[in-house]
């Protein structure tokens, strides 16, 4: 039978934990999934592209898609606004089409609000000591803000129980198979003869 609705995929997770990595490497690989692009205030990091990384927008454009109902999900994180389009999730939805979202906890909460029947993912660190390293070592960050995003780590391994699935970063390749996993199981219990 021919499914109607896409499905709202989550990945979530502390920062640092390699959501990026993972999902640019499920993307890699053939996938169906749409990536919804995010919109944040940060500044782009050198090699990062506007519309392609993220929509790269002023305090004021944010405040104003706020305003609008524009997002689906919206979290203040250290000290920067990032956030969901509403218009691209449900209309990619509507046709038939799963959505990938990679988003921090507080956001991913909010989605759980309004998409109760999305799949959400948390993606684990090894260890609190694997995550501090890998924080530190992007090293495009001064230390105030690694702090900072060390603490909302902790904060956010607190909110796992909410979530569907629990995905260990030990190595990428082995999260992703396991998020493949993960979307080929959930199709088929969506199925219906
Ligand atoms: P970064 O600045 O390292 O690109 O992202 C910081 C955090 O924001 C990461 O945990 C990332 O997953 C999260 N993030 C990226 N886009 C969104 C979004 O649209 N909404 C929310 N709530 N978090 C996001």
């Amino acid at each position: 039978m021919i499914e109607e609705k896409g499905i709202l995929f989550i990945l979530s997770g502390p920062s640092g934990v390699g959501k990026g990595t993972v999902r640019k490497e499920l993307f890699d690989q053939a996938t169906e999934l749409k990536y919804s692009i995010s919109m944040t205030t940060r500044n782009s990091r050198p090699g990062e592209t506007d519309g392609v990384d993220y929509f790269f927008k002023s305090k004021e454009e944010f405040e104003e898609l706020i305003n609008q109902n524009e997002l689906l999900e919206y979290a203040k994180y250290v000290n920067n606004y990032y956030g969901t389009p509403r218009t691209y999730v449900e209309q990619t939805l509507a046709a038939g089409y799963d959505v990938f979202l990679e988003i921090e906890v507080q956001g991913a909460l909010q989605v759980k609000e309004n998409f109760p029947e999305g799949v959400f993912i948390f993606l684990f660190p090894p260890s609190l000591e694997e995550l501090k390293n890998r924080i530190v070592s992007r090293g495009t960050e001064s230390s105030d803000l690694v702090l900072n995003r060390l603490k909302e780590a902790r904060k956010e391994i607190e909110m796992m129980d909410a979530y569907d699935y629990v995905v260990v970063n030990d190595k990428v390749e082995h999260a992703v198979s396991k998020v493949q996993s993960i979307i080929q199981s959930e199709h088929l219990k969506r199925e219906r003869v």
